[in-house]
């Protein structure tokens, strides 16, 4: 079946042959395990159960995770062994289901959150590079979105993505997500129950992104809007011969970031630590959780 999910709209038959995000029909996964530095509402004291998934429809260069995003390392699961992956997770105790990178797989996910009864939240971690009628196969199933929109001008996502059309399809979604889930619930432990929870990871080099993508959240959503501030950029992949993200972000950048936020009045916003920006977060990509089905 000729694949139309993403904006990239590149028609693959999936059946066939992999499509620009580098994968076929079967999900395929890297890594499935308790994870604790996400935002606090998100990993709480037990941490988020994240399902790594590989392959990727927007392809940044400085991809963190290109293992999995660009070489496409995993382990293609079938349904019912994606759900007991979930199973394991939430035996583990987990506050949540936090499927990473999920946008090429949508359609299929939905269908097997039709069949999964979740008894913690289940949270879709996106790039934001989706289609807002596909999101909406998502209703009902999804309980909390992160999606980190990263740039504002095009030749910026045409730059570091690929994607000059990012924005528009950016903020379309976050609009259809704001719409099926509204802006984020804590409950009493201050954990995340339903909601978007917008990031933006600062870039070298690249604060006047910063400022035009918060203004947008403002105009659009609101200053209540959940907003998370990523410092943990570190140079990966292409960017390391990409100036000017082929250094980290410096701490002036950040507090330039930060006092830009408050300036504009956003009241709900996370902020990073400066050790946050380390290889010693990136996940190991080892099939843990994965390999023992
Ligand atoms: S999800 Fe993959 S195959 Fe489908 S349109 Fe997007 S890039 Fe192409």
């Amino acid at each position: 079946m000729i694949c139309d999910i993403c904006p990239r709209n590149c028609g693959a038959d999936r059946s066939v042959s992999a499509g620009y995000c580098r994968s076929g029909e079967t999900i395929k996964v890297a890594r499935a395990a308790p994870h604790y530095w996400e935002e606090p509402c998100i990993s709480g004291e037990k941490g988020s159960g994240t399902v790594f998934f590989s392959g990727c429809n927007l392809g940044c260069v400085f991809c963190q995770n290109g293992d999995i995003s660009h070489d496409c390392f995993g382990k293609e699961v079938s349904d019912t062994q994606l759900m007991k992956i979930f199973d394991a997770l939430i035996e583990k105790g987990v506050h949540n289901l936090n499927l990473v990178t999920p946008s090429h797989y949508a359609v299929r996910l939905a269908g097997i959150l039709e069949q999964y009864d979740s008894p913690v939240p289940v949270v879709y971690n996106t790039s934001a590079y989706e289609k807002a009628e596909t999101l909406k196969r998502l209703e009902g199933l999804v309980d909390i979105y992160l999606p980190d929109i990263k740039y504002y001008d095009s030749d910026v996502s045409l730059k570091y993505s690929g994607a000059p059309d990012y924005f528009k399809y950016a903020l379309s979604a976050v609009k259809e997500m704001m719409r099926q889930v509204g802006n984020i619930k804590l409950d009493e432990n201050g954990l995340a129950v339903k909601g978007v929870l917008i990031r933006h990871l600062v870039l070298p080099g690249n604060i006047l992104q910063t400022r035009k993508v918060f203004d947008a959240v403002a105009d659009n959503f609101g200053t209540d809007t959940y907003v998370s501030l990523m410092r943990q950029y570190v140079p990966c992949c292409k960017a390391r011969n990409m100036p000017p993200i082929d250094r980290p972000l410096s701490g002036k950048e950040y507090m330039i970031a930060k006092k830009y936020v408050l300036s504009l009045g956003i009241e709900n916003c996370y902020f990073q630590q400066k050790n946050s920006a380390s290889d010693d977060f990136i996940p190991d990509f080892n099939l843990e959780g994965v390999d023992n089905l």
